[in-house]
């Protein structure tokens, strides 16, 4: 007998495997201690609507039989037959998951990524946060994992059409994430785990065959009678293969400039900018559990917020419970912060990017750059960042969030979590009107909702630039393709196709997929 139940737990029972079960078998009036019976855990998430926050669960119960058990997706991979090869460049997730897509189908990648792989890739990280040095091809964006190894490793995606999430997020499991991520409706790994997850994917993908190249900074298309053929490597090397998945990510713009350059059809889309926002994780623990301090089973708590302000989308983005606001920047002379947080979330902060949807209207001033006229007005703003930093590193300029609203310059700063450091500016000047003005109306009105929030303790800090890409590499539906370049399938977030780990992830396979479809 099977039975679908849902407990509401306190936090202390719903996080404890056997408090769970001794609900689950009580709420059916089984025997406690009956051996044929197992409880399988679905879904948990936590309910904080009421006055002190419970833990919802459901559940699936099994008397007198035994859960089916589902076959490993590592029971499909197999060593290809090597006749056909195709080149992933970005060892992302789209890149990563791509190549485990090949495998299934017995195709061979050959992954290629400008930057190191998770190991080495550290130490340039240390260098951006101690020195505010960056190093253009291994960063927070670049290198093994891509942008998603060293995040916040939220693994959620808002749009269900794109297919099966929970494919990836079983695979993430067999290379070494906690099988919690099947479970949480807000599943998360965090970036003290996420290196390892990642380094036990590219060991499958040579296990069966593939190979993973780093240092392989890809510089031009080898395109013949519009079909691509292969690329060049750093400069110097040719590789041929039978097609090439373009999974580069958002902040490569040597990449569009590439594409613009060889015929390769870009289009602009739409995008957002502003600042990450950051909190004491207390003062957001006290808004949505009322407890302060919280109780030790519960998560440290997040939010998301949005408003129409003069008919924009001013919207809370890649909220960072219990992390910390990093260094995102992919060149020398400009400031882009992101956040991220490690597997426990248990800093003392919570940040969220704070964005403001950007219009046509807002390109006019930057028409003469064409199709990159998005990208030309967020690399100004990072640069305008960088240069309100004050010191030619990667201090980042920053108002608290009350002096922000009101006009006021800081005369100091709170604690906060960017490790480079801050340095009071007048954001509230130096950020472009269309999204300033209205990110000062917005937060006073978040913090109508949310009492506290519009505080003098929390920090407004320069600039969330890189929400996504201001352009996209469009392909077809039918293949996959690219619209004018047969062979190429671009794939992934810096494609236009993705926003974030997961749905670049699902992506990577969908192309994979279609990449079978048109080579075998
Ligand atoms: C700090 C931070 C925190 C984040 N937190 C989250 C989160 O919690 N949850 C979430 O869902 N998303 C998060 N994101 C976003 C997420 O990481 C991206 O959406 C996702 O990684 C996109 O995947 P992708 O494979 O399309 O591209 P990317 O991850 O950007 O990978 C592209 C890869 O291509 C390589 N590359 C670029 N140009 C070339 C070239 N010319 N030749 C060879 N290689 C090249 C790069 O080195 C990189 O490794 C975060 C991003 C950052 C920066």
């Amino acid at each position: 007998m099977k039975q679908s139940i849902e407990l509401k737990l306190a936090p202390e029972e719903g996080y404890d495997e056997a408090a769970v079960r001794a609900a689950a078998v009580a709420k059916l009036s089984l025997p406690a201690d009956a051996p044929d019976v197992s409880v399988v855990l679905r879904r948990r998430s936590i309910d904080a609507r009421g006055r002190s926050p419970v833990v919802v669960i459901g559940a699936e119960v099994f008397a007198g039989e035994l859960p089916a058990s589902e076959p490993p997706v590592s029971a499909r991979y197999k060593t290809p037959r090597g006749d056909r090869s195709v080149i992933i460049v970005g060892a992302g997730p789209a890149g990563y998951f791509a190549a485990l897509e090949l495998i299934e189908l017995g195709i061979t990648p050959v992954v290629l990524d400008r930057g190191k792989d998770v190991r080495a890739r550290r130490r340039d990280l240390r260098a951006i946060q101690q020195f505010g040095i960056v190093n253009p091809h291994s960063n927070y964006c670049f290198g093994e994992g891509g942008a998603g190894t060293y995040s916040d490793g939220k693994l959620y995606t808002r749009s269900v059409k794109r297919g099966d999430i929970r494919k990836p997020l079983r695979q993430l499991v067999e290379h070494g994430a906690t099988p919690d991520i099947l479970v949480e409706t807000h599943p998360h790994i965090g970036s003290n785990k996420l290196p390892g997850v990642v380094s036990a994917i590219r060991e499958t993908i040579e296990r069966f065959g593939g190979t993973v190249r780093f240092d392989s900074h890809v510089t031009d298309f080898l395109i013949e009678n519009g079909v691509m053929r292969g690329v060049v490597v750093n400069g110097v090397e040719e590789l041929t293969a039978d097609a090439v998945i373009l999974a580069t990510g958002h902040s490569a713009r040597d990449v569009f400039h590439l594409c613009h350059r060889r015929g390769v059809t870009i289009e602009a889309k739409p995008f957002a900018m502003g600042v990450r926002i950051e909190h004491p994780q207390s003062l957001i623990d006290d808004l949505q559990y009322r407890q302060n301090p919280r109780s030790r089973f519960l998560p440290a708590s997040s939010y998301r917020v949005a408003e129409q302000i003069d008919n924009r989308g001013v919207y809370s983005f890649c909220m960072c419970p219990g992390g910390l606001i990093v260094p995102a920047a992919t060149a020398p002379g400009e400031t882009v912060v992101n956040g991220m947080s490690m597997s426990r979330r248990d800093s003392r902060f919570a940040n969220s990017g704070m964005v403001v949807e950007i219009t046509h209207g807002d390109l006019e001033q930057y028409a003469s750059h064409g199709v990159f006229a998005g990208l030309a007005y967020q690399q100004e703003l990072e640069r305008i960042a960088f240069a309100a930093g004050g010191d030619e590193t990667q201090t980042a300029p920053a108002q608290r969030v009350v002096d922000f609203a009101t006009g006021k310059t800081s005369v100091s700063m709170p604690d906060c979590s960017y490790i480079p450091g801050l340095h009071s500016a007048p954001l509230h000047e130096i950020l472009p009107p269309q999204i300033g003005k209205r990110l000062q109306r917005a937060l006073p009105l978040f913090g109508k909702r949310m009492k506290g929030y519009f505080s003098n303790d929390a920090v407004v800090v320069g600039v969330e630039s890189r929400t996504s890409s201001p352009v996209k590499i469009p392909r077809r539906d039918d293949t996959l393709e690219h619209i004018s370049t047969q062979r190429l399938f671009p794939c992934g977030e810096g494609a236009g196709y993705a926003g974030g780990i997961i749905s670049a992830a699902m992506d990577g396979q969908r192309v994979a997929q279609a990449v079978a479809g048109v080579i075998l």
